[in-house]
């Protein structure tokens, strides 16, 4: 008997694997997303489509995965939130343009933020009746954390693709948004300051330029940012993209956390546009802080001899 738990865990790692969707597949997800790209006149042109169903902690997870079949060596992009629609969008652009293999976590047909369930979700403490998918990247959800993961290009970085609802930039509420380059304190008594290691860009881009557009660099804190970050934080700057570097000390479960304190080999960078009913804005200032990231951060990746990205 005290053999099972074991038993059950091999199981769970052995039968993992992605499987090919064709079109009949594609349209029994009844996927928002992937309609609505239909609806805009888009497609799936070019993209091998697959996805992989596993079950761990008490969550039924469903990832979708889009691969530039010209070019299947390019960054992992991922979207962790099914609700943050624009971001798909912003994804699938990126596939097309860039190549790569893109992972999005889909919720089912309601494509809600959190994954229905009752379980534990990542680093958070006893159990919960829905997982937020961008706090489940955990050594306690490894199978869930290198379902993603082990899907690196190698040599590529990990691009996350976010959208947020307003932080201090308009929701009305006095600025509750934790997503945005502000300093809440400051703002709390009328300043407008940048929040501590954040750094704006040139607000030469009208696109970019909010505080609620920017990307997110995480390091480990208690050490300074890596020359090599902020080498790119100003290429970004000047490309007009705001930058926050992220001191990370305990994990909050988030793909960037995880990364920062995991896999300091991986180059990571999130990017999150604005929450807005149009999602063109959002997928641009996507497509502008991704070309910004590329152009002018390349030298965190293409190191002549890079870290395996895979068998931890
Ligand atoms: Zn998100």
């Amino acid at each position: 008997m005290q053999f099972a738990p074991y038993l059950c865990a091999i199981a769970l790692v052995s039968t993992a694997g992605w499987l090919s969707l064709d079109a009949a597949g594609i349209a029994a997800l009844q996927d928002d997303d992937i309609e609505r790209l239909r609806a805009n006149g888009d497609d799936l042109a070019g993209m091998e489509a697959s996805h992989i169903r596993f079950s761990e902690n008490g969550f039924d997870w469903h990832l979708v995965r889009f691969t530039n079949e010209q070019r299947p060596s390019g960054p992992l992009w991922v979207v962790p939130h099914d609700d943050e629609n624009a971001a798909f969008h912003g994804m699938i652009a990126a596939v097309r343009r860039h190549g790569g293999i893109g992972i999005v976590v889909d919720t089912g047909i309601a494509s809600t933020r959190r994954q229905p369930g009752y379980g534990v979700c990542g680093v958070r403490p006893g159990t919960a009746s829905g997982c937020d998918p961008n706090r489940n990247f955990d050594g306690r959800s490894p199978l869930f954390t290198r379902t993603i993961l082990d899907q690196l290009p190698e040599g590529q970085p990990v691009i996350a693709l976010h959208t947020n609802g307003a932080g201090f930039s308009g929701d009305g509420k006095g600025g509750r948004g934790s997503i945005t380059m502000l300093d809440a304190r400051f703002y709390a008594r009328g300043e407008i300051r940048v929040r501590a290691d954040g750094y704006f860009g040139n607000r030469g881009v009208a696109g970019l330029d909010d505080p609620d557009v920017y990307a997110i660099m995480p390091y480990r804190s208690g050490k300074a940012v890596p020359a090599a970050d902020a080498g790119c934080r100003s290429a970004l700057n000047a490309a007009g993209v705001n930058v926050w570097h992220e001191g990370v000390e305990r994990s909050d479960g988030s793909l960037s956390n995880y990364i920062a304190l995991n896999r300091p080999d991986i180059a990571y960078v999130n990017l999150e546009a604005k929450r807005e009913a149009n999602l063109a804005p959002g997928a641009e200032a996507q497509r502008l802080m991704i070309d910004a990231y590329l152009n002018g951060c390349a030298a965190l990746w293409n190191k002549p001899a890079s870290a395996p990205v895979a068998g931890r």
